[in-house]
């Protein structure tokens, strides 16, 4: 048997959360940064429960709230600029994965200088500041791991800055945040979590301990799909019930704690060109994957997809599909230039490697071609 495992993320997740909890910023400093984007962690009241509570304990803070999907670099730098000068000791980052993967990249470089061809490195001076997280989604699974995913411009393609050192000191669990999330982004995080849990699996990293954790994920977050009924209005608020959004929630973060020690595989290699080029959401960017890389995995590792399905209560790899069809809807266009040029991309990734069974260039041509509707 081979373990290595290392978690050293506090983890809480009760009703009231930041409040019950605010005793614990005091730890931290005098004075915190908050970094969040321009609107969601205000209307799902993230922002005012983390205020309120810093108020209670007597914390300054400061706020940086310019966060965009899919963070650029220039975007952390910024922001470290800003803790720079706001003289913060802590970070809280509030939000989905942009946010959460903000955050720590400020925490980062608010300490050091990191020139930009180096901050993927992985080498750095100093520690980070201690950074607290408040996840408003449920799918990242950013709270537990280790990585910061940024938009790269130079590379076209998003990258990770992934070190022990950004992983969050507390991660605060809370579902009300995600109450009044809209449907298409619920389904999205979902599938992305989903998509952390089976990758986790399918990763030469993955291991005894990393794979009980996907088995559990992959359990909860399954159950949750039926009650995720897309098609009629794209973006009506989807009122499900807080027990689900817990389990979506617990199910996400399960699945954090597995990519944290497996690393993620071909399939976000593949899914950040068709977010980075084509703007499709992350989590359906891997969604709309995931199904034929499946298939193309079975061909080698039938026992590791087995194990897969078994844990989702699905018989075969067309019932797979046939979930995330009814889940995804229509499938994006791509042209055979855009899968050319994407493929190439994914060719120069690291998660790629993680991959049990790595996908040759033809086999990449071949799932995009699958995946998505050519024209
Ligand atoms: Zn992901």
């Amino acid at each position: 048997m081979n373990i290595n495992f290392f978690m050293p993320t506090k983890v809480i997740m009760t009703d009231n959360c930041i409040h019950k909890n605010a005793f614990l910023f005091k730890e931290f400093g005098q004075k915190a940064l908050i970094v969040t984007g321009s609107n969601s962690a205000k209307i799902n009241g993230a922002l005012q429960d983390i205020t309120e509570a810093l108020s209670a304990m007597e914390i300054q803070y400061s706020i940086f709230d310019k966060v965009m999907s899919n963070p650029t670099i220039a975007c952390v730098y910024e922001g470290a600029e800003f803790a720079k000068e706001q003289k913060v000791d802590f970070v809280i980052g509030i939000g989905g994965g942009s946010p959460m993967d903000a955050a720590k990249a400020i925490a980062l470089l608010s300490v050091q200088e990191v020139k930009e061809e180096e901050l993927f490195s992985g080498i750095y001076e100093n520690k980070a500041l201690p950074i607290i997280v408040v996840p408003t989604t449920a799918g990242t699974g950013s709270e537990v791991t280790q990585n910061s995913v940024l938009s790269n411009d130079r590379m076209q393609t998003k990258m990770s800055i992934s070190t022990p050192i950004l992983y969050p000191r507390l991660a605060l669990l809370d579902a009300k945040y995600m109450m009044n999330l809209p449907l298409e982004v619920t389904i999205n995080t979902a599938l992305d979590a989903l998509s952390h849990a089976i990758e986790g699996m399918l990763s030469v990293r993955s291991t005894l301990l990393s794979n009980y954790f996907a088995v559990e994920s992959m359990k909860r977050i399954t159950q949750c799909l039926r009650y995720l009924t897309p098609g009629k209005t794209k973006n009506s608020a989807s009122p499900l019930f807080l027990d689900v959004r817990e389990k979506l929630l617990y199910g996400s973060m399960l699945a954090g704690v597995v990519i944290a020690h497996t690393g993620t595989t071909a399939v976000h290699s593949m899914g950040y060109s068709l977010t980075y080029f084509k703007n499709i959401d992350h989590g359906r960017a891997n969604a709309l994957l995931l199904p034929s890389f499946l298939r193309f995995t079975a061909k080698s590792d039938a026992e590791t997809v087995k194990k897969i399905l078994t844990a989702m209560e699905l018989n075969s790899a067309d019932e797979f599909e046939a979930l995330f069809l009814s889940l995804l809807g229509e499938h994006e266009q791509i042209t055979e230039k855009e899968i050319e040029r994407y493929t190439g991309i994914t060719l120069q990734s690291k998660n790629i490697s993680n991959s049990k069974v790595i996908p040759s260039k033809e086999d990449i041509v071949s799932i995009y071609s699958r995946s998505l509707q050519i024209v």
